[in-house]
């Protein structure tokens, strides 16, 4: 499974649909201050289940909608679109159907999240799980927060093994049984 590409609608700063092609290899993102990278990188985590406005730098979860601009009304919805290249069918099963597999996070004011993939309503359980099987995922150590390293470093060991647990893709294992041990 390969990211292949991002689409921001109301999302934030990104007001008007835009796509982020990410192509094999390395992807930069440049550009000056306030134009929008980190919201990038917080579109990636939002669409694959980030549930903490906190980790998105907001107060509450609706503050990802487009606020508006001075030229600009306020947007109603944000809606983000992660597009994976499933041709190696490492996806897991229930998302496996295709040769690719696109993943839609949509938020309404005062109507919450809805989830889709490949056109299909599906739980945010379930993308947050998909997300951690593939050892990727709104938690993930892949994406590097600022300050994340020296929070790493002075962490305790216990919360250092979870990042391990993380990467080596047993979290999602950890989820269900914590789930089976609800029921
Ligand atoms: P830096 O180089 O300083 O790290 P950056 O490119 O990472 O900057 P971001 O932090 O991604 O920039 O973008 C910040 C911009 O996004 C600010 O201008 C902020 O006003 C805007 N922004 C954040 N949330 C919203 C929102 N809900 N509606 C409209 N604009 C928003
Ligand atoms: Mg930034």
């Amino acid at each position: 499974m390969q990211f292949s590409k991002l689409r921001l609608n109301g999302f934030k700063s990104f007001v008007d649909p835009t796509d982020l092609v990410i192509a094999d290899g390395l992807t930069g993102v440049v550009g000056p201050n306030g134009c929008g990278k980190s919201n990038l990188l917080e579109a990636l985590r939002w669409v694959m289940g980030e549930t903490r406005a906190k980790a998105m730098r907001g107060g509450g979860m609706e503050d990802v909608i487009f606020a508006g601009a001075s030229s600009r009304p306020a947007r109603n919805f944000a809606e983000v679109v992660l597009t994976i290249d499933n041709s190696d069918r490492l996806a897991p099963p229930g998302f496996n159907d295709q040769d690719t597999l696109e993943i839609v996070r949509r938020i309404t004011r005062d109507a919450g999240s809805a989830y889709k993939a490949n056109g299909k309503d599906v739980r945010a359980k379930d993308v947050q799980m998909l997300f951690a099987d593939a050892s990727t995922g709104a938690h993930s150590p892949a994406l590097v927060r600022q300050g994340q390293i020296s929070e790493l470093i002075n962490a305790k060991p216990k919360n250092r093994r979870r990042v391990l647990e993380e990467a080596a893709g047993i979290s999602g294992l950890y989820q269900r049984r914590h789930e089976a041990e609800l029921k």
